[in-house]
């Protein structure tokens, strides 16, 4: 349906961008409220990144019990995940559930990309463009477009000249691909790539795995979900939704004592009790080594006694020695990039069938008409797999053109790093928010938790400043920078500066280096958010 009936353009009182998760429960609290919303979803479905990540493996790193929504008692005691860590389908499955059930589908455009963003003043409202030539107008716009998922490729010479089939993992196709009997490369050893290789490798005649960084990889252990377990969920819920929320990362799991977070130092407690607690995270699997010893991320002694625990498991997952050196991450703090959570990642390079190809020191040079070049060697491949990561962060947000009060651009606001206070709003750019963008913390929090705490956020500002037509807020440019310091005063000691990581846009070549995420952790977040808006919004420009 176009935006233009009978030539009146429509308005809505907000427009959100994105039907992930934050996007999804944005609408459905707008809706609650009776105010009119539209949304807009470049996919055909909802489901955000895990609409376009559907590459074989892909599946949560974070328990399902706790990666799902808390806000609705009847569905997280209604839905049952099957495994510990549900696969895409599942989540997929989830996603559309919870659109029927709150009747969210009348009030979307599917295979819309919203490609304008520009503040009227005069009115008051937001002026936005679609791919599908809609202009459509709304008091406020909600960019819930995802922090990872704006897709990347790098510019490899000969890129185009590669005569065989490309994937993305990030666009991974909907009809299924089946790698039997071929010759396929994966390009990069990143979370989805270290999801991916396994299945892979396992209908590939021969699979190559070009790595440039080895990756630090812990066991997920997942499995079909215990239902005693799900039972002792269901009967606390609520309290330890609250848990999760108090908490530093916003998972805490109530199935193992790995994540219960460890205050102590490292470095201060004896040996054995070091590995103790070590030992108990790696027999429980997955990310559990967020919540271990309280310095890990801060001091790099202490973060070299886990990464070495972690390269001797690692080394003995892997049969020839001179490829397990090559897997073992030596020149980044641990967790200095994300974490992954495997199945069976480092077992899978015993495979007849599987050959590491280490880039570090002689990049790709060109992709040729039957492959790719690396040194004198040309490796011939059916398929090529891009497992190359995002534009974490800023991506899908600068992908839009966005102008606030002024005409004043969001780009060139942001040009070196960008700004907002809060994570949540920009100075000059009124009634205009961000779910999960820049300088909120959702690089090491659970998404899910901080998204839900920050469309609660958001709802409330719109229910506070309402929809008079002088209806306007904004954060001021002296709280804009101070959060800016706080930011990276928390941050300047941290170990992830030491990574090339997307958590740092270390990722993208040009991108400037910046510390992309408020590292306070969620209990501390959720308290800064708060005190952000006491004494009626004075850290705003406001006007109702
Ligand atoms: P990523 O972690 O950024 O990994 C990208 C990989 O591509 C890296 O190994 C990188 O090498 C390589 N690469 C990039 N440019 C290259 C080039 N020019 N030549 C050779 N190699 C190149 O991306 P990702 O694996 O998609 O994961 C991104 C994030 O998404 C994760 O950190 C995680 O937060 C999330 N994720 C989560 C799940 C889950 O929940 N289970 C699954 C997948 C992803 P360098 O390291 O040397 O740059």
């Amino acid at each position: 349906m176009s935006a233009l009936d009978n030539g009146v353009q429509q308005e809505f009182d907000v427009v959100v961008v994105g039907a992930g998760f934050a996007g999804m429960y944005m609408q459905h609290r707008i809706q609650q409220r009776g105010l009119s919303v539209r949304l807009y979803e470049a996919g055909s479905g909802v489901g955000g990144t895990w609409y376009w990540n559907r590459y074989p493996g892909a599946r949560v790193d974070i328990e399902s019990v706790e990666y799902s929504y808390s806000f609705d008692e009847e569905l997280q005691q209604e839905w049952s995940w099957s495994e510990r860590y549900a696969s895409q389908p599942e989540l997929m499955k989830y996603c559309n559930h919870v659109a029927d059930r709150f009747d969210l589908r009348k009030n979307m455009r599917f295979d819309t990309k919203v490609v304008s963003a520009h503040y009227d003043e005069k009115m008051r409202r937001w002026t936005i463009k679609t791919s599908k030539q809609d202009t459509v107008s709304a008091k406020y716009c909600v960019l819930a477009t995802g922090f990872l998922s704006s897709g990347s490729v790098p510019d490899f010479n000969g890129l185009q000249d590669y005569q065989g089939n490309k994937y993305l993992t990030s666009k991974w196709p909907k009809e299924e691909v089946n790698f039997n009997g071929q010759r396929v490369a994966v390009i990069g050893t990143g979370s989805s790539a270290v999801q991916s290789i396994p299945i892979i490798a396992e209908q590939a005649k021969q699979l190559y795995v070009f790595q440039r960084t080895p990756s630090f990889s812990i066991p997920a252990r997942n499995g079909p979900l215990d239902r005693d377990y799900e039972k002792r969920v269901k009967q606390n819920y609520r309290d330890w939704r609250k848990q999760q929320r108090d908490s530093r990362g916003g998972f805490i799991s109530v199935n193992f004592q790995a994540m219960k977070p460890n205050p102590k130092s490292a470095i201060e407690v004896s040996v054995e009790e070091r590995l103790e607690d070590y030992e108990m995270r790696w027999r429980s699997g997955g990310l559990c080594f967020y919540s271990s010893f309280a310095d890990l991320f801060t001091n790099q002694e202490a973060n070299d006694t886990l990464a070495d625990f972690i390269r001797e498991k690692t080394k003995a997952r892997v049969n020839d020695p001179e490829t397990a050196e090559l897997l073992l991450p030596k020149d980044y703090p641990i967790m200095g990039k994300r974490l992954c959570a495997d199945t069976n990642y480092f077992e899978t390079y015993n495979r007849d069938n599987v050959t590491l190809v280490s880039i570090k020191d002689s990049p790709i040079e060109k992709l040729t008409m039957a492959g790719l070049q690396v040194r004198d060697h040309e490796y011939k491949v059916d398929s090529i797999i891009f497992a190359t990561g995002f534009d974490a962060v800023t991506g899908a947000i600068k992908n839009i053109e966005i102008c606030g009060r002024d005409g004043k651009n969001l780009q060139e606001h942001w040009e070196g790093a960008p700004r907002a206070y809060l994570g949540l709003m920009s100075s000059g750019f009124p009634n205009l928010f961000f779910l999960d963008g820049p300088c909120s913390n959702g690089a090491l929090v659970s998404p899910m938790l901080l998204s839900e705490y920050q469309v609660e956020w958001v709802d409330k500002c719109i229910d506070d400043i309402g929809m008079a037509e002088s209806a306007s807020l904004e954060p001021s440019l002296v709280a804009e920078d101070e959060w800016m310091e706080h930011m990276n005063e928390v941050g300047k000691d941290s170990l992830l500066h030491l990574a090339n990581s997307w958590y740092m846009g270390a990722n993208i070549p040009g991108k400037p280096r910046a510390l992309l995420s408020y590292l306070g952790g969620l209990e501390t977040y959720r308290q800064q958010c708060q005190a952000g808006r006491e004494n009626n919004y004075e850290r705003f420009i406001k006007s109702i």
